[in-house]
């Protein structure tokens, strides 16, 4: 991989409120329709207060999001801390995090550009370790 930063983490299926996809496109995310239901979303900025559950279709769980201050799908589901982290922002600087536990500390993400950063234990927040890493070594680079 080229450039100076990690590849923008993409999420597909999932379903959106009109708050959350308005705030993703505010934000800089580019947003694109899957199908009636379902977006694309490649997470560059994720924006504030975004909730990533699971929700259900018919027989099919999809990853939902909303806002925090919405009301919840009508059949929500809690997801694993780390799927939820992955639609927390850096506090540092609001990018994406990307996976970096490089074996060693559950949690431990980078953004965009390389900021360290620990999911809390329920994956709704991060907080800052004042690290700076290169992206590019998530990916064995
Ligand atoms: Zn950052």
């Amino acid at each position: 991989m080229r450039g100076q930063v990690a590849a923008v983490p993409r999420l597909e299926g999932v379903r959106l409120t009109v708050p959350a996809r308005e705030a993703l496109i505010e934000a800089g995310n580019a947003v694109t329709r899957a199908s009636d239901l379902q977006w694309h979303l490649d997470l560059t900025a994720p924006p504030k207060g975004l909730v990533s559950v699971l929700t259900r279709i018919g027989a099919d769980f999809i990853r939902g999001l909303r806002l925090a201050t919405e009301p919840a799908y009508p059949t929500e589901y809690d997801q694993s801390w780390w799927e939820r982290g992955e639609v927390v922002p850096c506090p540092r600087c609001g990018r994406s995090l990307v996976w970096y536990e490089a074996g060693y500390v559950p949690g431990y993400r980078i953004c965009l550009v390389g900021h360290g950063a620990q999911l809390s234990a329920d994956g709704t927040s991060a907080k800052s370790t004042w690290r700076t890493h290169n992206p590019r070594r998530e990916y064995g680079q």
